[in-house]
């Protein structure tokens, strides 16, 4: 049976701190020899995906903004991915078919405003912030920054105050406004309430479905917003975080392997290969 991929980047393919993709790099090639696709799922952007997917010779489609959109090259499948999804628009952008599943940039930043004024608190996403702090947060170098400020459909919240009581209130305003907010480890990101990561991989999981019939489909993930992608999956790994440990869940049919992000992602693949 055809095995595919769906992978988080931040800490889990890349490195945590460094975003560096040379762990895992043998092990992708190898998997890309044997046609087990590797599908990135990640809050990232598109155009920051369009430089790993570039780095690493990945010619998939690549779910982008946490579940907001899925983008596949045209040609990738046999068939018009706007004959097969209904449920969601499909536009044409720059050689990719793109299903959207969340809301526009716009959208999600009038609704950050309103609810930030509203409960009066000081809250700092991409927008908000220059390039020079940006990079200082973040410690992504200045094109990599630039590319993470260039959103289609989702905001970061960078900088203020998460832990307090207010936050909970802002949050809550966001849900009022159909939208979410969920934590990807390091950042909190806002969205379109109607997506996130499991629902762009069970649109993407139906499409493969079409090609190759049955599938296996296996998800790695570190953090909170992985869980929907974990759980969409026939199989979820959690990798280990920075300091060892593996964010809690109830769920027990997701396995928690070990190795701290880059490593265990390693392990999970390696045991997919075949000798
Ligand atoms: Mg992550």
């Amino acid at each position: 049976m055809k095995s595919i991929i769906f992978t988080d980047l931040d800490g889990t393919l890349l490195d945590f701190q460094n975003y560096s993709y040379s762990v895992v790099e043998s092990s992708v090639y190898q998997l890309q020899a044997q046609f087990i696709p590797v599908i990135f799922c990640s809050s990232k952007t598109k155009t920051e995906q369009q430089y790993y997917r570039k780095a690493l010779h990945n010619t998939h489609p690549f779910i982008v903004e946490n579940g907001s959109a899925v983008f596949i090259p045209v040609g990738y499948f046999p068939f018009r991915t706007s004959e097969k999804v209904t449920d969601y628009t499909v536009t044409e952008i720059d050689g990719f078919e793109v299903i959207v599943l969340g809301e526009t940039f716009s959208k999600v930043r009038q609704g950050i405003e309103q609810a930030r004024r509203e409960v009066d608190l000081q809250l700092w996403g991409y927008t908000d912030l220059s390039l020079k702090e940006i990079m200082e947060i973040t410690h992504l170098e200045s094109e990599f920054a630039q590319r993470a400020a260039t959103r289609d459909f989702s905001e970061t919240l960078l900088k203020g105050g998460k832990s307090s009581e207010k936050f909970k209130e802002f949050q809550e305003l966001l849900v009022a406004q159909n939208l979410s907010c969920v934590s990807g480890g390091k950042f909190h990101t806002v969205m379109g309430a109607g997506s996130d990561k499991g629902r762009a991989v069970q649109v993407l999981t139906k499409l493969f479905n079409i090609q190759f019939g049955r599938i296996q489909t296996i998800g790695l993930g570190d953090s909170a917003n992985d869980l929907p992608l974990l759980q969409a999956v026939d199989q979820g790994f959690l990798v280990q975080r920075q300091d060892g440990s593996w964010l809690d869940v109830d769920d027990e049919s997701i396995q928690k392997v070990k190795g701290v992000g880059p490593e265990g992602w390693v392990k999970v693949a390696q045991s997919l290969i075949s000798v």
